[in-house]
């Protein structure tokens, strides 16, 4: 059984030359980079979903420049803790690759042999990623409506990106294990505070989830220097105060020229009940 699934009919896929097809005929495209594109144009909201290709590069740029590193080693660990070798490791909401390939690295330097898979909506994101890690298998695709077999999976990560309980369940095989990270309370509290007249903590929600029982949970936190206006940039337009940001505050934005912030994570691992 194939791993990805046809997102129209939820069937298996079989590769034929540079595309794949299920049972029922639908057929779908692999890109020059090599990822497939499994998001059905019927279910596309816009015509390219997902994070915008200025939004792409701001990120690989940033995360690049290695300071979020140390997010990079203790996810690695972690998902390292419980990882079957030769297992099948699931990305959900990949990005441009950053974690996706530096946890398939770590396991492979491990000795754990790993398949990885990553999903996300943006096709600029995708094709970075499927360049970056090219061992790894990446598809557009929705993590609402993952186009994943069911219960092919022994892990799944999910950083930042919204939880999908159930299609995490579904694919996930029985006492699969599933890591999320989270941004904490205080994260990137002084980038806030430089912008923003009155600053809030980043909420953070009850940890139980249905289906699944927490086995670990770990904080990562760290100060990290920007030195240069364009770091700041990139790193505002990582976070979801970008969108609601005020000429006011653009303002202030574009006038630093340096800072030094918090970053502060949670990673929680759960594993499937059942
Ligand atoms: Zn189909």
């Amino acid at each position: 059984m194939s791993v990805w699934s046809c997102p129209i009919c939820k069937e298996s896929v079989h590769q034929e030359a540079r595309m794949l097809r299920c049972i029922n005929g639908h057929t779908f495209d692999m890109a020059k980079s090599g990822y497939i594109n499994l998001l059905p144009v019927q279910k596309k909201k816009t015509k390219n979903p997902g994070d915008n290709i200025q939004m792409v590069r701001a990120r690989r740029s940033f995360l690049d420049k290695g300071y979020y590193s140390t997010l990079l080693e203790k996810l690695c660990q972690v998902v390292k803790n419980s990882f079957p070798a030769g297992g099948i490791l699931l990305d959900a909401g990949c990005g441009e690759g950053y974690y996706t390939s530096g946890v398939f690295n770590y396991l492979n330097d491990s000795g754990l042999a790993s398949n990885i898979y990553g999903v996300d909506i943006s096709k600029y994101a995708v094709d970075i990623a499927a360049k970056r890690c090219k061992q790894g298998k990446f598809a557009v695709g929705s993590i609402f409506n993952l186009p994943v077999s069911d219960k092919c999976c022994n892990a799944i990560m999910s950083l930042f990106a919204p939880y999908c309980g159930e299609e995490f369940n579904r694919v996930l095989k029985p006492n699969g294990i599933m890591t999320l990270v989270i941004p904490n309370e205080r994260h990137l509290i002084e980038l806030k505070q430089a912008i923003y007249d009155k600053p809030y903590l980043n909420e953070v929600k009850d940890t139980e989830l249905e289906g699944f029982c927490l086995k670990a949970k770990e904080t990562v936190d760290a100060e990290i220097v920007l030195s240069t206006p364009e770091d700041i940039q990139n790193l505002f337009a990582m976070t979801p105060y970008y969108y609601k940001t005020g000429r006011k505050e653009q303002e202030k934005l574009f006038s630093l020229t340096e800072l030094k912030t918090q970053i502060s994570f949670i990673i929680l691992q759960y594993q499937k009940k059942g």
